[in-house]
């Protein structure tokens, strides 16, 4: 059985993979199109040497995969993870793509990261370790042609490391334009207001707009999360504050459990003060982690790694509604599977992305000089993504195809008319 503890590696790639073959077929794309779409630009590895508190010089492996930027400058995330490699860096970077072209952004898609565990590492050696990254990477990055932003396990702290190191192999009358190569960077350093609750949040307005074409609201509505990081906490906080129930969490250490609901806040705060995790909460007590995507609920969101629910555990879902936080959780057999059986999965190319959303205002805030409150911030990001999301659901409707099927067409199709109109150089 596929779990949080162990994402299977074998076929992020291949899942991206099926997903736009299937979409290519669907809409009959161009062949030359699909040509480039189906390959990454670049793929940047890395080994670079890091000096550890104790002295000793440890080498380490970093990735930046640059997918396609037909439509603007490449962006997607940095991810700091053991499973990190070549093969699911080029899947992640695939589904930026999608989704910053489903988003309406004027960007391409990229992903990064770099294989090690942060928890094994003191603040100082993290620090080390992505400075070099950043300065190793160079030009490969930059504000007008790559720009990462946080992942999983990576922060504003590392965005904000991120853009110092890099601005500080400017010249000086240069450095503060060269702010935006980064997103999600510290309020106080460039950051956007919000920008860190803005994919939790996302998740959270899309399961909203959804019942909402239904005529129901979330009051009552139960529902499970597993990770409870940025993206598991914020939309968590979102749904309860509208009344919908949070019953069961699991992270890589614990699934912990209370029908009567969790006390959301109260386990974050448990959380930050327990190394990141909800092992011993006291308001719920622990269950099996086998049986977690098996319980009675309305909702369940995957905020974690790709891969996890797949043939294996797909028959026992319960869930009336899949709402992808993370990137990839499930997997093209588990998709099939969960659609006969009449689930609804919002795909993650729209519900997590109010992250890159985010992104996007805090890049144009950084380029403009300006800066917006968090009512401001708040009022774009719910505009632009329920833009998208009618967009979609119009799109299922109308076709009446999965909601990932819609999102892929509507993304790749954007792709497509960019290229028709440009023509391939020379
Ligand atoms: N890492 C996030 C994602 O997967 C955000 C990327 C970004 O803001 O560039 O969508």
């Amino acid at each position: 059985m596929t779990t949080i503890k162990g994402a299977t590696k074998k076929s992020m790639l291949d899942n991206v993979m099926q997903q736009f073959n299937k979409t290519a077929d669907s809409i009959n794309l161009n062949p030359n199109i699909r040509k480039i779409l189906s390959v990454t630009n670049n793929e940047i590895k890395i080994n670079f040497p890091v000096k550890m508190d104790n002295g000793e010089v440890r080498v380490f492996t970093g990735y930046r995969v640059q997918h396609n930027n037909a439509l603007g400058p490449y962006k997607g995330g940095l991810r700091y993870h053991p499973s990190v490699d070549a093969e699911d860096t080029k899947a992640l970077a695939m589904w930026m793509t999608w989704k910053t072209s489903l988003a309406g952004l004027p960007y391409g898609g990229a992903k990064g990261g770099i294989q090690i565990d942060p928890k094994e590492f003191s603040i100082q050696e993290l620090e080390r370790i992505t400075r070099r990254f950043t300065y190793a990477l160079g030009e490969n990055i930059g504000p007008e042609h790559d720009i990462p932003a946080p992942d999983v396990n990576t922060n504003e702290q590392t965005m904000a490391w991120m853009a110092d190191t890099f601005m500080s192999t400017k010249p000086s009358s240069e450095r503060s334009r060269n702010q935006h190569v980064v997103t999600g960077k510290p309020v106080g350093s460039g950051g956007l207001e919000g920008r860190n609750r803005s994919t939790g949040y996302g998740v959270y307005l899309t399961i909203k707009l959804l019942y909402k074409s239904r005529g129901e609201s979330l009051q009552g509505k139960k529902f499970i999360v597993q990770g409870f990081g940025n993206v598991g906490y914020w939309a968590s906080h979102f749904l309860s504050q509208d009344g919908a129930i949070m019953i069961a969490v699991q992270d890589a250490q614990a699934t912990i459990i209370n029908e009567n609901g969790i006390a959301v806040q109260a386990l974050f705060d448990h959380s930050k003060a327990v190394n990141g995790s909800v092992k011993g909460f006291v308001g719920a007590k622990e269950m099996d982690s086998d049986l977690f995507f098996a319980l009675p609920c309305d909702i369940l969101i995957p905020a974690a790694l790709g891969n996890q629910i797949t043939e294996e555990n797909a028959y026992s879902v319960k869930a009336d509604v899949i709402a992808e936080g993370a990137n990839g959780p499930i997997d093209t057999e588990g998709e099939q599977i969960l659609l006969r059986n009449g689930i609804t999965i919002i795909p993650d190319i729209l519900c997590n992305s109010g992250g890159v959303i985010g992104s996007y205002f805090e890049w144009l805030q950084n380029r403009n000089g300006e800066l917006w409150s968090l009512e401001e911030v708040m009022q774009k990001i719910d505009k632009k993504l329920s833009e998208a999301f009618y967009k979609v659901e119009g799109f299922v409707e109308e076709g009446e195809i999965d909601w990932r099927t819609a999102a892929y067409i509507l993304a790749i199709t954007r792709i497509e008319i960019a290229y028709n109109h440009r023509g391939i150089f020379p």
